[in-house]
């Protein structure tokens, strides 16, 4: 079997985000230019990094950014405030709290003052309960580009067995709502799972997002399986590793995601996605005139 060929996360993001860029264009001439607010507290190089793209990519896309950048010993009080004053402001479509936050503070309370339609993470009680029950919201970004990326591929997603393996409430969890709302059968894996080999093997589509590098091995693999690696390690050598064997993973897929340049790309375009999504909303101006699907 010739080596699976590579889901370029890269590239997809950047035609996801020609088109966010294109959207905003149209909507700011009817009157709004979207808005995203970023708040990140203390010194976390990642979390600066992270913040640093994100605010590039929402400028790039012609976005409105502000990022609050507060200090490491920030009080919850102080927190809370930033953040209902920017739910109070409408030029401000998204809001986006840069996790983790620093140790003292309690990233739940500060994530649910985000108003439900500013939600753009996805991580409200009230979008995790829409997603829930099948209905429109705003969908958590990383989960999101994984979808996209297969959809933008063209590969099918209804009927297939979907292998999950992290269930937690940023990725593991909504994606598996994302596949069933798309008729996948979904089977999710987590540390307690007996035979995690054994399941991934009955897979026609694996997604890693678990946080342990090279987890998933090549002959974990059905020949001709689809797999998406949403795990950011950092090797031993400094190089950045997903949760996924990638060299003997590939001798076994049809398709597979490089870390880099696999779904992260992703998880910022659909970041722009859902702000501009947002917009749009807020002022009345139907999603398919911007190319935006309803969901
Ligand atoms: P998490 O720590 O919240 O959850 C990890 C999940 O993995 C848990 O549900 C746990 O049950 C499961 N798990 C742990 N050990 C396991 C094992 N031995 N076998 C099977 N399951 C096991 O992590 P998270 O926030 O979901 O992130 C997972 C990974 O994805 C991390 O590497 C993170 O850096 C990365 N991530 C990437 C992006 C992106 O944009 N690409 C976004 C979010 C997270």
């Amino acid at each position: 079997m010739p080596p699976g060929q590579i889901l370029d996360g890269k590239a997809t993001a950047k035609a996801v985000r020609t088109d966010v860029a294109e959207g905003a264009r149209r909507l700011q001439a009817q009157g709004t230019q979207p808005g995203l607010a970023v708040v990140l507290v203390g010194d976390d190089p990642a979390s600066h990094v992270y913040v640093r793209n994100k605010d590039r990519a929402a400028t790039d896309a012609g976005f409105a950014v502000q990022t609050r950048r507060l200090p490491a010993e920030t009080s919850q009080a102080d927190l809370l405030a930033v953040v209902r004053e920017l739910g109070d402001d409408d030029a401000v479509h998204g809001i986006l709290v840069q996790l983790p936050l620093p140790k003292h503070l309690d990233a739940d309370e500060v994530v649910q003052a985000i108003p439900a339609h500013k939600d753009v993470d996805g991580l409200t009680l009230a979008n995790v309960g829409l997603l829930a029950a099948g209905r429109p919201g705003l969908r958590p970004c990383t989960p999101a580009g994984c979808v996209e990326l297969l959809d933008r591929y063209q590969l099918p997603i209804e009927g297939q067995h979907v292998v999950i393996v992290g269930r937690s409430m940023l990725v593991g969890k909504p994606l598996a709502q994302l596949m069933l709302a798309r008729n996948a059968t979904v089977t999710i894996c987590h540390s307690r799972t007996q035979d995690l080999a054994a399941h991934c093997q009955r897979a026609d589509i694996v997604v890693a997002a678990v946080g342990i590098p090279k987890l998933i091995q090549g002959d974990w693999l059905r020949p001709g399986a689809i797999v998406l690696d949403v795990g950011i390690n950092r090797g031993e050598d400094g190089k950045l590793v997903g949760d996924v064997d990638f060299d003997s993973a590939r001798e076994r897929a049809a398709w597979i995601t490089p870390v880099p340049g696999g779904i992260g790309p992703m998880t910022i375009a659909m970041l722009l996605a859902n702000t501009l999504r947002s917009a749009a909303e807020s002022s009345g101006v139907p999603l398919d005139s911007l190319g935006l699907a309803a969901r």
